[in-house]
């Protein structure tokens, strides 16, 4: 039972630590290390089951190595999470015993912020150990680096679709004004496309418009507003059932995680002749900019090389077109071969 949980997706290791002194229950998932080291966050939550965590923690840790294989980046997939309530684990002396379990791991896991962890939280980790990025000292929110990928992956795919890369001739809906959303519309703006706002935020609705003349659709009815491209940067499961027969775009593609419901959601979209861009390839600015920091460059590098997310995603919307495949299992195909094709960086297993 135990080795067939991470028989099949294939992870390295799957580590436990338990602190009753601190009440620190933490899993660290190292997924593959063939390309580097596994860098991924550490997940705060208060999971439903001990089961509930594991599985979470094997699919995200899994979901980071083809992320950033999929990136064309040196590191590999992992991700850990902390089990509790957040209000109740995240003490000092448990950050640092958390510490201290990233750092046995010998840099074989670099952790960094997700949901619930910050850089405040990083900086604690930090104490115990070099393996962490994310602290309030490096690059920095990497929002702006994310929007300016999703920038150029939206770019791709209007170059496939309409032929011309031209943000000009768009018109995109943008679903969430939140950190990436704002910025990614206003740099849509910026190149001459018209844009489309919604958000179930009434005061991030007003202080974009405030400041930029746009249209505003309800949440409620995003789905079915007439464009070229819908931009999900909200939540995950947008594509659902329910939504993708309302779409009335030739593309979907923006920051959000996990975008569709499920994985078949892409074949769905494909048939409705509608280019999905995979949401790992697309949103990996935030990786680009955590993984510069570990291996050492600057914010500004991170934001220039956002641009090639682009370039990428149109090699795998022409492959996917070549195989008569979706994109996602284009972008899966891509990432794949790059771990297969590597040679093992980092030790499968610690040496002594
Ligand atoms: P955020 O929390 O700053 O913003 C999300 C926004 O979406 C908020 O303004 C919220 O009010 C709005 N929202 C929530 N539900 C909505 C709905 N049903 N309809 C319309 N608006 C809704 O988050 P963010 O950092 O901008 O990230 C957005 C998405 O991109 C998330 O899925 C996140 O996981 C993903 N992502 C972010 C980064 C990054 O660098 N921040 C990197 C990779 C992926």
């Amino acid at each position: 039972m135990v080795f067939d949980s991470i028989a099949e997706p294939g992870h390295e290791q799957v580590s436990y630590f338990s602190d009753p002194e601190t009440g620190l229950q933490a899993i660290v998932a190292i997924h593959d290390t063939s390309l580097g080291p596994s860098l991924g966050g550490t997940r705060i939550r208060d999971y439903e089951s001990e089961d509930a965590a594991l599985t979470d923690v094997l699919r995200l840790s899994e979901a980071m190595t083809y992320k950033a294989a999929a990136t064309d980046l040196p590191l590999g997939g992992g991700k850990a999470v902390i089990v509790g309530d957040p209000a109740e684990v995240k003490t000092e002396d448990a950050l640092e015993a958390y510490g201290r379990a990233v750092d046995c791991l010998g840099g074989r896991y670099i952790t960094s912020v997700d949901i619930n962890s910050g850089a405040e939280e990083m900086d604690i980790v930090a104490r115990e150990t070099d393996h962490v990025v994310g602290g309030s000292d490096g690059l920095g929110n990497p929002s702006e680096v994310t929007a300016h990928g999703v920038f150029h992956g939206i770019r791709a795919c209007a170059e496939h679709v309409y032929g011309t890369d031209s943000a000009g001739d768009l018109d995109v809906v943008v679903q969430g004004l939140g950190k990436v959303g704002y910025l990614l519309a206003e740099e849509l703006l910026e190149h001459g496309a018209s844009v489309t706002i919604s958000d179930v935020n009434r005061d991030a609705i007003d202080e974009f418009t405030a400041a930029h003349d746009v249209d505003v659709v309800a949440p409620d009815d995003i789905y079915e507003q007439p464009c070229d491209v819908f931009a999900p940067c909200a939540i995950g499961g947008i594509v659902n059932d329910e939504t993708i027969d309302q779409l009335e775009c030739d593309i979907v593609a923006g920051s959000a995680n996990n975008v569709l419901a499920e994985r078949r959601h892409a074949d769905e979209l494909a048939e409705r002749d509608i280019l999905y861009a995979p949401d790992y390839v697309i949103n990996a600015g935030g990786l680009i900019t955590v993984g510069k920091e570990h291996l050492g460059g600057t914010y500004d590098e991170a934001y220039a090389e956002a641009e090639a997310i682009g370039d990428r995603l149109g090699e795998m919307i022409d492959r996917a077109e070549t195989d008569d495949c979706t994109v996602l299992d284009a972008a899966d195909a891509y990432a794949r071969e790059r771990i297969d094709a590597s040679e093992t960086v980092t030790p499968a297993l610690p040496s002594n």
